[in-house]
């Protein structure tokens, strides 16, 4: 099966969240399953900075953007290790920036930089010698592609037959630009309705996908059902329900080579489900040092690893460091970079227990996985959650989540109770409200786990066995590939 992916940021290319992760491990986990896999990314300066081997090709063609052409320059590059092949799209009016998509406020032509972007990938692979089966693409910035396949690029052979497959990794970034940018599609007028690319009077290009592709994933077989309802479809609820029946939920894989106590260079010493203890316990005092303690304390350590956002529970682990941190029961650390009023809030807390709380504000590879490797429990008390890694990556380290009950962290990790301790599927503690209270009573429930050393040591054990590589979530976008190309391709409503 030859597979086309086209996404708008992929490792180590070029990153700001986890669909990087995703674009970037997928297609290698596709070829080892059999399929013969395309790379299509964005060429942007960032990824000239990467001592990557890049090269340019010989084709350089224009693109219609509204009134205008752009030129598109193509680069390749063979990944060491790799077998797919990457194209680069360049073009420096697009992607000659600084950051991906804007700082504070979003670049003011990202509709453009997009519309270019989907239409020079379809172009790449028109040029192709061989015909595609499969165009799979990522989240709003390439939702247009099904479109244009079924509406601009019918008469490419190497692309007419393909189904299109659209995976939704945040249902709150829709690429949703002023009416007018209708022009620069290239599309006729008459799909600028509220069955099609309208919403609300605004061109809304991740609904386009929705409409437009054969069919569509998220990462998450909960967060599929969540985002056919208000308020996980964050508007487009209906739309998704319309196609309920081609939507489908597949928790991401983890990168194992990357996340691995047995062979992991950022901790001090390898360790597996035999030596979890030791492990666990060098790491700690490496922790300890790099906080500037001269010991690490034996209580056990809480941590949180994450974006200081709502989305991510930030108000109620403050409210939990307020409660717990003067009860002497355990010891908190915080690592996160985000809301300047979050990080003073956290900031604050911290310097009234010194002695219970360390907080660390910032993005910093090394500590995330110190403190993976250090802690006994890791705080996810997400609002929402489409897939979620860090409890994925908590469980390789053999550290116990505590996680609210949403998106992709219903689906990996499952609540300690008699029952699932038994049948050994349990992995870690589960709340349902998003209210402070509800965490703080997870909390003690694994802090008292914690406390049976045979409960605990017997959960750690079979946590750090699970396995969340790619390969189990490759087979099963393979299984969405041949329901696509088993089925008639979505219709084009026409809409008069
Ligand atoms: P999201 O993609 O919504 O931010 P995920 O849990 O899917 O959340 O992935 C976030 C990943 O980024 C986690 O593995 C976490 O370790 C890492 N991360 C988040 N914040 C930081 C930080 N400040 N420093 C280092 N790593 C971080």
């Amino acid at each position: 099966m030859r597979v086309l992916q086209i996404s708008s940021e992929a490792t180590p290319f070029a990153k700001t969240g986890g669909l990087a992760d995703v674009a970037g491990a997928l297609p290698d986990a596709l070829e080892r399953a059999g399929c013969d896999c395309t790379l299509v990314v964005p060429a942007y300066r960032e990824v000239f900075e990467k001592n990557l081997p890049i090269q340019k090709t010989d084709m350089q063609f224009s693109v219609p953007v509204g009134q205008r052409n752009l030129e598109a320059t193509i680069y390749s590059c063979s990944l060491p290790d790799q077998k797919h092949n990457v194209f680069l799209i360049g073009n420096t009016h697009c992607f000659d920036q600084d950051t991906l998509y804007g700082g504070a406020e979003d670049y003011a032509d990202n509709a453009e930089r997009f519309i270019f972007f989907s239409r020079a990938a379809l172009e790449v692979a028109a040029r192709q010698p061989h015909a595609f089966d499969i165009i799979h693409c990522h989240d709003w910035q390439t939702s247009l592609v099904p479109a244009y396949q079924k509406l601009l690029y019918q008469s490419w052979p190497t692309l007419s037959e393909a189904r299109s497959v659209l995976t939704i990794h945040n249902m709150a970034f829709q690429g949703m630009f002023w009416h007018w940018d209708m022009l620069l599609t290239g599309f006729h007028w008459k799909y600028f309705n509220w069955r099609q690319l309208e919403f609300y009077g605004q061109l809304n290009m991740l609904k386009a996908g929705i409409v437009f592709a054969d069919q569509l994933t998220t990462v998450s077989p909960t967060y599929a059902q969540e985002i056919q309802a208000a308020p996980g479809g964050c508007g487009l609820e209906g739309v998704l329900a319309g196609r309920a029946s081609d939507l489908t939920g597949i928790v991401n894989g983890i990168d194992v080579e990357t996340w691995n106590p047995r062979t992991d260079e950022l901790i001090p010493r390898h360790y597996s489900d035999d030596d979890f203890k030791q492990g666990k316990y060098t790491a700690r005092v490496a922790l300890a040092a790099r906080l500037g303690h001269a010991a690490p304390d034996d209580r056990p350590l809480v941590a949180f690893v994450g974006r200081l956002a709502e989305q991510k529970g930030v108000s109620l682990v403050l409210d939990l460091l307020h409660r717990m941190a003067g009860s002497g029961n355990a010891r908190f650390v915080v690592l996160g970079a985000g809301d300047p009023q979050l990080q003073e809030a956290l900031k604050v807390v911290a310097s009234e227990h010194p002695g219970a709380i360390d907080v660390v504000i910032g993005f910093d590879e090394v500590f995330a996985h110190l403190i993976q490797a250090a802690a006994d429990i890791l705080l996810m008390p997400s609002q929402y959650e489409p897939c979620g890694l860090a409890q994925l990556y908590a469980f390789r380290y053999g550290t116990i989540p505590v996680v609210r009950a949403t998106g992709g962290l219903v689906d990996t990790v499952v609540d300690v109770n008699d029952q699932t301790r038994a049948d050994g599927t349990a992995s870690g503690f589960v709340f349902q409200d998003f209210q402070s209270a509800s965490l703080e009573e997870a909390v003690q429930r694994a802090l008292a786990a914690h406390g049976n050393k045979t409960l605990w040591q017997d959960l750690v054990y079979r946590v750090m066995q699970q396995d969340w590589s790619w390969e189990v979530s490759a087979q099963q976008y393979q299984k969405v590939y041949e329901r696509a190309l088993a089925n008639a391709p979505a219709d084009v409503v026409d809409v008069r």
